[in-house]
Order: structure tokens, then sequence, then C-alpha cells
């Protein structure tokens, strides 16, 4: 049956499939309630936020069993209707509840019904009379003298966020130095106290284009105000940064916005200060490591126009804009573009969806392009620009394979490799060394009895932290004091198994005593503000071996290393991830580029037992399009994505048979659904079966249209949240699932 009322249709954040009607709180007139606001419902026993997507006047609900809303919380839709639309797709697409779409699109304060206000923001310079004091004379006071050393190195003042990037809990130190009468606060007027700052800094002036480089912001220029979709193409070092600044120059002449998003890992303050000394303008900057307030604040001026660009990480690609302009994203290969929990979204598709629907143009940048990306310039989807020199004098760097095969290796560093370390570092150049495994040692051994020290959560070894004394489970964050005797036999000869950074950096320490080391890894920069003191160190040439895992592969410019080493090649080369290969090459071709970037040439060597292997012999002979031609060829060939669409759906529970069982329930629904051209493989347990105390498993669904995936996966949800046992499992679905673990 059905009613004519007015009825207010709310997404509300909530695993349910739906949206739900309300009737209009009394005092309010419907008519002037526009899609897009917020509105406080009662849900269940509780009460929450939603958003209004529709004013209809039918409803399925009987009359009787309607509640009313309680509150409309905005005059104005806070949510423009693009962005409506945009969450709508992404809804669709990814078969995710709207509410939960809407609740990650939203700022935590304004999800908890907060007024999108700029709330005033403040930052902290010296006074003249703590600019005589001299940090290094409060030796009884290392706190102060250290907080004293950050605010006189920033005569234009720091921030909350930046000043915890300098220390930790700063806030009562930086009390007593106000006390003292040697800092003192400032309101900001804007989010960067930087853009407000006195302008000594002159805009930078803009870097002469190369041909290539011209090219490809004329052609991007000539897009502006149209939907078209760029890869930027370029190897490292070539100047895509200077084709971003050149495009964002033009973007702005024209009185539009530009949003900038970057991988998580590359969002670091050399990249903000390189955008700020060109622009002297507002910038608003989203990344995990602000707070609250400060997420607020951009995302208004960013939707009011305050903020000209728009810097972020992934779910900085719902910033709202008042006058979109362009989107760019750098490395667009990166994995952190996909979210691997909740609403899973690939930040590069959504982009890409998003200046489809706002007819602006969209640019994906990398030097090592993934291989959906080529598929989509092969297709004609995208339009390639290529940029196949380095810009500047340096030239690229010569990649070879360091066969380790006989070789004696002190570990996991071969004799050849040590000597080439040496001959650089004689030079007084960098080296850079990476290994893709953190902590001292993945597995410990009793000598005596042959037990291994297992998570108790997980099918996994413990790994060996030697600094910290500890057992870690780099699966779950378990952690436990490291064993002084085996727990079986009581022996005390454990061994540690295998190679992490720390115990590549004790090697080197005794290798190259006097030799300053850097190690950045997830271990070495948990506190805030260390990655920045270590790759300052780098970066000044302090340290001459830096070595780390994938967060040292990426985006940093160092010039002056000259030999970039990869210790373990072959982790990458045997895996059953069908995209293994593909990361495997763009990490080589990452490490490589860190390498020979300014006047010095630079030289890149990969240990290896498998100098021959076809697929790395064809990256180190042709380059990385020879070898993605080929990766795309053999995916061609089995059928894999790009050529066919993946969906999987896992589930998990306590029990080892509540996910097979549910997932056995799910197919078979999925089968009497009849349809042709999707294909369902599994259910199987997942790669690693246990993780977290849960037992896991996963069943894929393939295929070749995505038209017919989409088809079944609209049909199949609603069966599944039908199935008796479907509360005993935690279940969700990934669509265009990056990772099969
Ligand atoms: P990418 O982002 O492609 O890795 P960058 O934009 O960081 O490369 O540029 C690498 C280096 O080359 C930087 O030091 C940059 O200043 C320099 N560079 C870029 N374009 C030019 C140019 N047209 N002329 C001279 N140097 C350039
Ligand atoms: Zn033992
Ligand atoms: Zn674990």
């Amino acid at each position: 049956m059905s009613n004519h009322i007015t009825i207010l249709r709310v997404a509300v954040p909530s695993p349910l499939y739906c949206n739900f009607d309300y009737l209009p709180p009394a005092e309010y007139n419907p008519a002037t309630l526009l899609p897009g606001v917020r509105v406080r419902v009662p849900f269940g026993k509780t009460k929450t936020i939603g958003i209004l997507v529709e004013v209809v006047l039918h409803t399925t609900v009987e009359h009787s069993r309607l509640k009313t809303a309680l509150e409309v919380l905005d005059k104005q839709p806070l949510l423009s209707t693009d962005l409506l639309q945009l969450a709508q797709w992404a809804s669709n697409y990814y078969h995710h509840p709207l509410g939960e779409v809407f609740a990650s699109m939203l700022p935590t304060l304004l999800r908890s019904g907060k007024t999108p206000e700029i709330k005033r923001l403040y930052h902290w310079v010296l006074t003249p009379q703590g600019t005589t004091i001299a940090p290094e004379t409060l030796t009884r006071a290392p706190r102060q003298a250290a907080l004293m050393a950050v605010l006189s190195a920033h005569p234009e003042g720091l921030n909350s966020t930046q000043l915890s990037q300098h220390t930790d809990n700063w806030q009562g130190t930086l009390r007593t130095l106000i006390n003292k009468g040697w800092a003192h606060t400032v309101q900001t007027a804007s989010h960067s106290p930087r853009a407000t700052a006195p302008a000594n800094n002159a805009n930078e002036q803009r870097l002469a284009l190369n041909t290539p480089q011209q090219e490809a912001v004329t052609a991007i220029g000539d897009a502006l105000g149209n939907f078209r979709s760029f890869l930027l193409d370029g190897v490292t070092g070539s100047g895509k940064t200077e084709v971003y600044l050149q495009i964002i120059e033009k973007t702005l002449a024209c009185g539009l916005q530009a949003l900038v998003l970057v991988p998580e890992i590359g969002l670091t303050p050399q990249l903000i200060e390189r955008f700020q000394r060109r622009f002297n303008l507002p910038l608003a900057v989203l990344h995990s490591g602000i707070s609250d307030r400060e997420r607020l604040s951009a995302w208004v001026m960013a939707r009011s126009g305050q903020a000209s660009i728009i810097i972020g990480t992934r779910s900085a690609v719902f910033t709202p804009l008042h006058d979109p302009g362009v989107i760019i994203i750098d490395e667009e290969h990166d994995t952190s573009f996909k979210q691997q929990d909740g609403f899973r979204y690939s930040a590069r598709d959504v982009a890409v969806m998003r200046a489809h629907q706002i007819n602006i143009p969209v640019i994906l940048g990398s030097a090592t392009p993934s291989l959906e990306s080529l598929h989509n310039v092969n297709s004609g989807r995208y339009h390639s620009l290529k940029l196949p020199e380095r810009a500047g004098n340096a030239m690229r760097p010569s990649i070879e394979t360091l066969d380790v095969r006989h070789q004696p290796m002190d570990n996991n560093l071969s004799q050849p490799l040590l000597t080439l370390i040496a001959r650089h570092l004689a030079q007084h150049n960098q080296v850079l060394l990476f290994l893709n495994r953190r902590g001292y040692a993945p597995t410990l051994l009793c000598h005596d009895c042959g037990w291994v020290a297992e998570c108790r959560r997980c099918d996994a070894h413990l790994t060996l932290h030697q600094g910290s004394r500890l057992l870690q489970c780099h699966h779950c964050g378990t952690q436990r004091p490291l064993d002084k005797q085996c727990p079986a036999c009581k022996s005390a000869d454990l061994r540690a198994l295998g190679h992490g950074t720390e115990r590549i950096e004790d090697a080197l320490k005794i290798k190259f005593p006097g030799t300053l080391i850097t190690r950045i890894d997830r271990d070495s920069t948990r506190h805030k503000g260390a990655l920045q003191i270590l790759l300052d160190s780098a970066h000044s040439g302090a340290s001459q071996i830096l070595l780390g895992t994938q967060m040292l592969a990426k985006g940093h410019h160092f010039p002056d290393v000259t030999l970039a080493g990869i210790l373990d090649t072959d982790q990458g080369l045997f895996s059953n991830d069908f995209r293994a290969s593909e990361r495997m090459a763009q990490l080589i071709v990452q490490v490589a580029g860190r390498a020979g970037r300014a006047e010095k040439p630079g030289q890149v060597v990969l240990q290896t037992h498998h100098p021959d292997h076809p697929l790395l012999q064809l990256l180190l002979t042709q380059g990385y399009h020879r070898f993605a031609d080929a990766a795309l060829q053999e995916r061609c060939e089995a059928g894999l994505p790009p050529y066919t669409t993946l969906a999987l759906l896992r589930a998990e529970a306590s029990h080892r048979e509540y996910p097979q069982q549910f997932l056995n329930q799910a197919r078979d629904i999925a089968q009497s659904l009849n349809l042709v051209g999707v294909e369902l493989l599994g259910p199987v347990p997942a790669p690693m079966e246990k993780r977290a105390g849960y037992y896991r498993a996963h069943l894929l669904v393939q295929a070749t249209r995505r038209s017919d995936l989409h088809h079944l996966l609209s049909l199949w949800l609603p069966g599944l949240k039908k199935i008796p046992g479907q509360r005993k499992v935690r279940w969700s679905l990934d669509v265009d699932p990056t990772e099969m673990i």
C-alpha cells in the first residue's frame, strides 16, 4: 500500500543496504528541504545523523510505522548535487550502503553534527625576548630547549600539526615558554600559516619546460573545461611534478581549483613546501595525521573556494570543490589509493568518475603505470602523454642483476655488493639499500628442538625485533617479550632465522664502521616527526647509507644517491598473487629511480638467484613498458584483470566451518540465479586462513563484462542477508579487489 504524504528519504550510516523513510519534523516546510542536508533521525534504539537523499510522496512503509525526523541540521545542502551523484555512483558500483559512503566522505566533526565553519586556528612564534635565548643554554630543561630550537628555526611560526611533526607532547612545554614570555600565540587567518606569512617568499619561478613537458602541458591545458583522462607516463625524474605545477597554474588562472591526490607516503613536508614555494596561496592539506578540526577547516576552505589547491591522500578524492578545474593523481599505480576495509573503493577510479561527472580533465601520473591504466590507454579511454627522459642533466641509471648463486652471503649482503658499497662511499656518495622486511628476523627458531615462535591468532611466525626485545606479529599486531629460553625444551639456544632491515643495519654497522646509516621503515618512523628527521638526515647527506623498506622506495629525491641495491629481488618473482610481478617491476623501477637523480650517474644492482628469469630480463633489457606489454598479454591469456572483472566475497568467523558454510550457501544462491557471463571460483580458505583470531575464506566472482558482474551482484546481495548463518560470520564484498590475502 502507499500513502500520499511528504516523506524524507534518508541515507543512514548502517550496514543495511537501504535508505530509510521519515516524516519531516513538524516545524519544517518540506518544500524548503533540499537533498544533501543532514537530518537527525531516530534509528533503532538510538539517534543518528543521515543525509537527505530525496523528498518523495510515496512510501511503502505503513503510516503508523513511520517515525518523524528530529531535526534538520543544515539550511543549505552540505553536499552538492555532484557529490550526491558521486556517492550514489560509488554506492552502486561498490555495492556499499549509501549512508556508509556518505560517512566516509564527511569529516568526523560533520558526521557528529558540528556546523561547517572554520574555527579559529593558531600558530606559535617566539617573542622578541624569546629570540634572544639560545636554546643550547637551557641544559636543565631539554624539552624547552628542543622546542625553542624548533621555534627559532621557523620564524614564520608553526601550528599544532607542524609542532607534532617535530616533537611529541609539546603542549605543556609550550605553555611554559608562553608563561616565561618567550613565545606567543598568533591567530592564523587561514588553514596554512605559511600562506599568510609575510611575503618574503616571492613565488618561485616556473622552470623552462622541455619539449615533452611542454606538449603535455599544452594537451592538458587545452582540455580544461572538458572531461578527458590523461596518463602522464614519465620516467622517474622526468619532471612530472613540474607539469602538474604548470597545469595548476593554468587552472588557477581560470579561477578554478585543483585537487591533487598523492600516496600516503608521498605527502611529505617537502612536497607541500614545493607547492607553497610556487603558489603563494592557501593550500588545504588532508591526510591521516591532521586533527579533526583541521580536517573540517580544510574541507570548508575547499568547499567555499578559499583554498585554491587541495592536496590529500585517498579520502581527499571526496573533498567538495567550489570551482573544480582539474584532478591530479600522482603515482597512480600506488596501492594506497585502494581502501582495504569497510568501504573498499579505489580513489583513482573514483577520481576518474568524478572528473567525468563534472566534466573536467583528470591526470594520472606515474613512472610505472598500473596495467589497468595502460590497458585503458590501449583501448582509447585514457590519452597517453609520455615524458621519456629525465629532466635537466640527470642520466638514467644502469640496472644490472647480481647473481648471488654460489656467493658467500654475509647477512644477505653478497661480496660484490659490499665492494660496490665501499666504492661509492669512498667517492663520498650515498648508497640506498632496499629490503621489504622490517624487524630483525622473520623467524625465531630453537636449535635444539626445532620450536618456532608462532602467532597464536594468525597462521604466521612472529618476527623478532631485537631493538625492542619483542616478538611481533606483522599481521595482527600481537607482541610479547622475547623468550629467554625455548618454551618447549628450555634450551637457551634460540636463533634468528632470516633477515629484516634491523639485522642488515647491524651487519652494515660492523662492515662500515664510522659510516652513518639511516634506517627508514615502519618501526624507525613510528613516532610522530621521526620520518621527517630521518629524511632530513638523508637529504642533508649526513647519513651515507640509507636502508629501508618500501617507505624509502617512493617519491623521495636524494641527489647524492649513486648506488641503489635491492637485496631480496626474488621475493617478488615467486608468489601466487597474480599482481606480484607487476608490483615487483614497479618496485624495481621506483628504487632505481632513487639513484642518480641529479648530476651524478646512478648504478642499480638487484641481488637475485634467478638472473635469467624472463620477466626480470625483459624489464632490465627492454624497460618497464615492454615488461608491461608482456604482463598484459599473460593476463589476457589467463583471463585476469584488466581483461576480466572480479569481485571477492570475503567471510570470517571465530570457527573454521562458518565462513565456508556461508560462502557455500552464497554460491548456491548465485548459481540458482542462472546468470550467464559470470563464473564463481571457490569458496577457498584465504591464503592466510587464520588472522587476528578469525578464520577466513573467500569466493571469487569473475566476469568478462563488467555489466554481467554488476547484474549478478545486485541480485545476489539481498539474498546473502537472508542466509541463516550470515550472523555467525563477518562478510564483505570487494569489487575490483587488489589483495586476495
Ligand atoms: P618526477 O616527478 O617526474 O619524478 P620531478 O618533477 O621531481 O620529477 O623532477 C625531477 C627533477 O628535475 C627536479 O629536481 C626538477 O626540479 C627537475 N626538472 C623538472 N623539469 C625540469 C626542466 N624543464 N628543466 C630543468 N629541470 C627540471
Ligand atoms: Zn627447544
Ligand atoms: Zn598475528
